[in-house]
Formats: structure tokens, sequence, C-alpha cells
């Protein structure tokens, strides 16, 4: 079986269409399939319109979340519930055509275990973003410790070996596309040309994408630490040039203030980056430590002859555990381990 994992959050415009076009990308191609829509905290009828899809699809698995904890914590909580052999991420607006689906599941059938969607080219409304994404991929590409491939989303495939790997690993703040190159496993490329959402405004907010940003480099680069030994050497050598500045001046005084102001302006910006970037790896050391849950699942909502076939009993999935009754899954908690 083939689970597909969309994240939803006030999509209310695109999720009829959007489950009509992925049904028939699906049509044929693969033989039992499921997809888990995980809204996360949707404020519109988004909610509404998943159990109305379910109610006439038994294919649609709605999975609610407790709030709205972001795009990862919703593809970590789908990952968690989808059930299939194989399980591919796809965002729920179109950007991810799901017209791919069926050279994902080509790929895979011929025994790749990770597939990987690259963008050939990119549509983006928002300029700003159209100008960052590059420049992103740029700095992360000359950072990173480990080969990633770039240009890469969470658009995918993944076999159930990759998937148990990628949540067993329990990061707290996941950067989807280098977990997934750093797992190995045999993996395969599909090339597509990523298309602007088909309605509506993008949700991720701007602070959620330099988070994201950092999350990257963070994860998988020392370099931005070593930065403070490279800005040690410079404030090094300014303080040198400043030094014979003063030893060769004819009007000490002036020479002698300027060169204070300066070095104390130069140190202090260096000594500041150096504590940001110090910061940005603690913190997340923080969140490993405390060990929160990527995200917390109030309900999951199958499918009627799904739950006629599954009685109720707890079920521990993925070293996870969940407490199943008439079908609904409660209290499930994506990254908390049973005893
Ligand atoms: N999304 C989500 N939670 C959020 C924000 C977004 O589940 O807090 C979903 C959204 O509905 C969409 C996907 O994540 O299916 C990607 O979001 P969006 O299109 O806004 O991101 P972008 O493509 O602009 O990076
Ligand atoms: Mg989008």
């Amino acid at each position: 079986m083939v689970s597909i994992v969309v994240p939803i959050y006030n999509e209310e415009e695109l999720i009829t269409q959007f489950h009509e076009a992925l049904a028939r990308a699906l049509d044929g191609v693969a033989d039992e399939w499921e997809v888990v829509y995980v809204n996360d905290g949707s404020t519109d009828s988004s909610m509404e319109l998943l159990k109305g899809l379910q109610s006439m699809d038994q294919h649609v698995v709605v999975v609610e979340l407790s709030r709205n904890w972001g795009h990862m914590g919703a593809i970590m909580a789908g990952l968690h519930t989808a059930a299939g052999d194989a399980v591919i991420l796809m965002d729920g607006d179109f950007q991810d055509p799901p017209e791919v689906l069926p050279q994902f599941i080509a790929e895979w059938k011929r025994g790749a275990e990770v597939v990987v969607a690259v963008r050939r080219s990119r549509q983006e409304r928002r300029k700003v973003l159209s100008l960052l994404f590059p420049l992103f991929y740029r700095i992360f590409g000359a950072l990173s410790d480990f080969p990633i491939p770039l240009n890469a989303g969470i658009f995918s495939l993944m076999d159930r070996k990759a998937v148990d790997s990628l949540i067993a690993m329990r990061e707290r703040n996941p950067y989807l596309p280098g977990l997934r190159a750093w797992i190995g496993y045999r993996s395969a490329i599909v090339y597509y040309d990523r298309q602007d959402r088909a309605a509506g405004d993008g949700k991720l907010s701007f602070i959620s994408r330099i988070k994201y940003a950092f999350d990257a480099i963070t994860g998988f680069s020392y370099k931005p630490l070593r930065l403070s030994f490279v800005l040690f050497a410079l404030s090094c050598c300014a303080a040198i040039l400043f030094g014979a500045t003063m030893l060769f001046s004819t009007d000490p005084i002036k020479t002698a203030a300027l060169g204070v102001t300066c070095s104390i302006f130069c140190m202090g910006s260096l000594l500041l980056l150096s504590m940001g970037l110090l910061g940005e790896y603690l913190g997340r050391v923080y969140d490993q430590v405390r060990a929160r849950p990527w995200s917390l699942i109030s309900n999951v909502h199958r499918p009627h002859a799904r739950i006629a076939a599954q009685p109720a009993e707890v079920v521990v999935r993925n070293g996870a555990l969940a407490i199943q009754t008439d079908g609904v899954a409660t209290h499930e908690q994506p990254g908390i381990r049973a005893a």
C-alpha cells in the first residue's frame, strides 16, 4: 500500500479539487492507497471538507492536530500515522503536482527506497522568495558538511524502512531534505517544474522560513561555529593595524580616540555575531533535551470500512504509543516513545 501524507492549513479553496487530482493521478498506478490529510488546526472549513471527502472516499484518513503546529509538525504527525509500505509527502496546494506520483511509484517498484523530486524550475508569485530561495541553496550548499540534493523540499517517496528510520531519529528541529539524504538507502531522483500555488496565499510565515533555513544549517554544518575563529583572526589583524596607526600618528589624541571607538564597535559586533550563532545551536540543543513532541494528535478519523476490520486495541508502532478506540486513535504523540 502507498500512503500519501498531505498537511492542510486553511486550504478550503483547494481541498476538493486537490483530492480529485490526486485520485486521478493514482488511478491504475497504485493497487492500494490511502491519503492521510493532516489538518493542522485550520480555522476555516477545511476540517468539514476533509470529513466530507472521507464520507465519499474510503481512501481518506483525516488526522486532526490539537492546534496549529506548523508545516513540519503536520508532516511528522502524518508520517507517524501513515500505514503504507511506501509514504509520499506532498503539499496540498498543487505546488507539488500530483502528476509526478506515478513516476515516484514506478521508481519505487524498480527498487528505489527513497525517491526525491528535484525542482527543475520554480514559479513564485512572491518576488522576495524567488530571490531568497536560490540564495539559501547557495549558502547551504557551501556550508553543509554532508552532500544533500539542493532544490528539493518535502516532495518525495520513502519506503517503510526509510520512514521508520526517519521517525526513530527523533530530531526535534528536523530539516527533512537533509535527514532524508543522511539516512541513505537506494535513492532515485525525478525532476519536475514547480508551479505557483493554485489558489489562496502561502501559509508559512517569513519568520518560520528563516527558522527552517537555520534548522538546515545548524542541522548539517558546524562551519558557522568555526566562524568565531575566523572573526577572532580578523579582529586580531584589525587590532594590530590600529596599534600601528597610533604609533605613527602625528595627532595622537585624535587617532587614539578614533581607534578606540572603532575597535569597540568592531569587537562588539564580532562578539554579538558569535553569540548569536552559538544561541542558534544552543536553542536547538535545549529543544532536543526537553524532547517535546513534534506535534500532538487529537483525533485520527479513519474510513468506516477500515474501522470495522480493526478492533479496539493499543497499538505500538514505530516505537510510539497510540490508544485506538472505535478506529479513532487518541492521545498520539508523534515523537514520544512508549516505555
Ligand atoms: N501548512 C500546514 N501548517 C502551517 C502552514 C502550512 O500544514 O502552519 C500546509 C499548507 O496547507 C500546505 C503546505 O503546508 O499544504 C505548504 O504550505 P504553503 O503552501 O503555505 O508553503 P509554501 O509552499 O509557500 O512554502
Ligand atoms: Mg505552497
